[in-house]
This record gives structure tokens, C-alpha cells and sequence, in this order.
């Protein structure tokens, strides 16, 4: 911060007043370091993966190929990587559209309940048949509780996106908590704004990196997150659609008892007649 003073001094000498022009070139500077760090997080984000492709496609190369021991592991983990890239490139694509401001949101009047319903309904799916997509492990075993108000909340809302938002959450919840875990969804609502929110009895989020899990990149553990796919911007999205929305997103949590991501958005109590007045209009 740069300041200049100067005093307005009177003829008599009697100091009458102070003026003060403050410069704040802190926050252009941090403009300019969040973006040379962004960009060399992409870089080593995505040098990671291709290192790693690399060594596997250099020992097939080699002869692994005809090993019929390990071939198969190997050419499964370039594809794992792979796919992962193209994850990470899609997030960053995303979340570019997000920041140009030509991501437009394409909004429709939604029933939340019904919606909320509908996403859980496609985990509940995924418990069932237990060969998940393309792996061939027995996916992680866990229930889900709803807790929902009697009343419809309609909300004004992209699905799409928030579909995304919630599938991102959901798969967190899943992916950071122990086989057999339960988690609890519920959706309120107060004068006006509906509240979502997601809890776990997973792993938690240690005190100190709450405040940043919603940044890019931001890991609480880099290893774990990659091993299980991650790119590490999944929050980061989410939390720019939220607020395209003009809803608010955080997260309270307790390590090694579970987290609970909260979602409120802004709700306008509609009746019976104003819904019918629309259809008509
Ligand atoms: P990732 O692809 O790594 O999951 P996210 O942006 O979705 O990226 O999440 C960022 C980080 O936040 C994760 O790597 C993890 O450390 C932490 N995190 C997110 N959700 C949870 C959760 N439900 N329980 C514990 N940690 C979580």
C-alpha cells in the first residue's frame, strides 16, 4: 500500500487538515501472483502425469510389453492418466469459460426437491450394480440418508451445472471416508434461501487448509487426491457456479469425523397461483 500525506497548513500556521491519497497497488500485485502461480500449478499439474506416462510407455517400449504380467497394469495405469488429464483440461476449460464471463447460465424454474432426489437416486444406482464404470474393484459400500422438507422449493437454477456441483460433492463424500460410511443429505429452506447440505463421517478437513479447499489445485493430500483421480479443481468449480448463482458455498469440518458442505441459493416462495399465472403468461 502506498500512501501520500500532505498537510493543508494555514497561513496563520494552524494545521487545518490532512490529505491523504492512498494507492493500493497490493491488490494488482496479487492479481498478477495468483496468475503466475496458476499458471505454474497447470504446468506441474499436468508435467506430473506426463512424467509418469512417460516411464510407463518407455519400460513397454523396452520389452513389458510381452510381459503378460505386466503389461496389462501398465497400459491401464497410462490410460488411468490419461483420462485424467483430459478431466483436468476439460475443469480448466470450464472454469475459463467461468472467469471470461462466457459461461452463461442456462436457467430453468426447477423443483429442488425432485432434482436433489434425482442425483442421489443415480448413487443409490451406483451402490447397486457393483461393478462401477470401468473398474473392475468392488466400488466403496456406503448409504445414503435424505432429509428433506415436506414442501417443493422451486429455485431458479442451470441443472446441468448444478448437477455437476452436487455429483462433485457427492463423489467427494464417497471417495474421502471409509468403506461403510453414511452420508446425510438434507435440504430446508428459510424465508429466502434454501439450504443443501452434504455430511460425511470421512476423513475431515484439517483446521488450517479449511480456508482453502475451494482454491485450485489446492489438495490436503496431493498423493491421495491423484491416486483416486482427482484434479484438484473440482471445489474450485463448484464454488464458481454457486456464486454465478448468487448462492453461497462453504464447508465445516472436524478431522477424522467428517465435513459438511453447505449450499444455500437464493428462494422466492412461489404458490400454487403464481406458477399458474406463469404457465399462462
Ligand atoms: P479433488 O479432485 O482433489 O477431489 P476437489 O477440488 O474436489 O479436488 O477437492 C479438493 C480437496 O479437498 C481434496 O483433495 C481433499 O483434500 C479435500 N476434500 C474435498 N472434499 C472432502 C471431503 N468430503 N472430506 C475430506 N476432504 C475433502
Amino acid at each position: 500500500l502506498n500512501a501520500y500525506f500532505s498537510l493543508i497548513q494555514r497561513e496563520s500556521g494552524f494545521i487545518s487538515g490532512l490529505v491523504c491519497v492512498l494507492h493500493d497497488i497490493t491488490e494488482q500485485q496479487k492479481i498478477d501472483h495468483d496468475r503466475k502461480q496458476f499458471v505454474s500449478n497447470v504446468s506441474h499439474e499436468l508435467r506430473t502425469p506426463l512424467t509418469s506416462l512417460r516411464s510407463y510407455i518407455e519400460a513397454l517400449n523396452d520389452g513389458a510389453w510381452k510381459d503378460p504380467e505386466v503389461a496389462p497394469s501398465f497400459l491401464k495405469v497410462t490410460q488411468d492418466e490419461t483420462d485424467r488429464m483430459i478431466r483436468m483440461i476439460n475443469d480448466l476449460l470450464s472454469l475459463s469459460r467461468m472467469d471470461s464471463g462466457t459461461a452463461k447460465l442456462e436457467l430453468e424454474l426447477v423443483n429442488l426437491n425432485e432434482l436433489f432426489t434425482y442425483i442421489l437416486d443415480r448413487f443409490d444406482m451406483m451402490i447397486k450394480n457393483e461393478t462401477g464404470e470401468g473398474h473392475e474393484k468392488r466400488p466403496k459400500n456406503y448409504s445414503i440418508k435424505r432429509e428433506f422438507t415436506q414442501r417443493d422449493l422451486w429455485v431458479e437454477i442451470d441443472p446441468d451445472k448444478f448437477i455437476q456441483v452436487i455429483d462433485n460433492i457427492m463423489n467427494n463424500a464417497i471417495k474421502y471416508s471409509p468403506d461403510g460410511g453414511v452420508i446425510t443429505c438434507r435440504l430446508v429452506e428459510t424465508h429466502d434461501h434454501v439450504l443443501l447440505s452434504i455430511s460425511d463421517q470421512g476423513l475431515g478437513i484439517p483446521k488450517k487448509d479449511l480456508g482453502r479447499i475451494f482454491d485450485r489445485f489446492f489438495r490436503v493430500d496431493k498423493a491421495r487426491s491423484r491416486a483416486q483421480g482427482g484434479t484438484g479443481l473440482g471445489l474450485a468449480i463448484s464454488r464458481e457456479v454457486i456464486e454465478m448463482h448468487n448462492g453461497r458455498i462453504w464447508v465445516e469440518s472436524l478431522e477424522g469425523k467428517g465435513s459438511t458442505f453447505y449450499i444455500t441459493l437464493p428462494y422466492e416462495e412461489y404458490g400454487e397461483e403464481d406458477l399458474w399465472n406463469e404457465d399462462q403468461g
